[in-house]
């Protein structure tokens, strides 16, 4: 991550901005790359090329505006070309494109969701699944007890183990520091 944020300097490598099947912004490509401050709020959804420097902060909030995903590094996916010769509005992704690593600003509804469907994927009894997709709904609570927290993900590592493994980035934005670091959660 340390390395993302100290784009623009020179002592660091450089990870990959856009994404392996796009190399390079054409008018071709479907989408251009966006820049997009930790709350959320677009700043420019049309860029062509990587930005570099400092980037500023918000004018709504102050917070600091972000180019790429904070797990992989690929760009913000920006406006998808139709839409921008159509002129919509854009919204910017929850979840990276490349990685499925959900944005800082990605809604708690959107992180269950997500968690939600990977759970799809595990191997357990059905009624195993039930239990734990009624455990995976609790946490779109924001006022879940930390204690209760650190129940659920338990228990989730009991029983689908896969899912702490494909789920842990969005574990990481939904639980509490404290509840991460009883948990062992990086
Ligand atoms: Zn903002
Ligand atoms: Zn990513």
């Amino acid at each position: 991550m340390s390395k993302i944020l100290a784009e623009g300097t020179t002592e660091v490598d450089d990870p990959p901005f856009w994404p392996q099947n796009s190399p390079d912004w054409t008018p071709r490509c479907s989408y251009r790359a966006a820049t997009v401050c930790s709350n959320g709020h677009p700043q420019d959804a049309l860029r062509t090329s990587r930005p570099s420097g400092d980037l500023g902060r918000c004018g709504q909030c102050g917070e600091d505006i972000l180019a790429n995903c904070q797990q992989c590094g690929i760009r913000i996916r920006g406006i998808g070309w139709g839409a921008a010769v159509a002129g919509e509005v854009y919204t910017p992704p929850e979840f990276c494109d490349e990685c499925g690593a959900p944005h800082p600003w990605a809604g708690r509804e959107a992180l269950v969701g997500r968690l939600q469907t990977l759970l799809k994927k595990q191997s357990a009894t059905s009624e195993e699944l039930r239990r734990i997709s009624a455990d995976l709904d609790r946490l779109r609570d924001p006022g879940v007890g930390e204690h209760d927290q650190i129940k659920i993900v338990e228990r989730v590592r009991r029983t689908v183990p896969g899912l702490i493994r494909t789920g842990t980035p969005i574990l990481q934005a939904v639980l509490t520091s404290e509840a991460k670091r009883k948990l062992g959660l990086p």
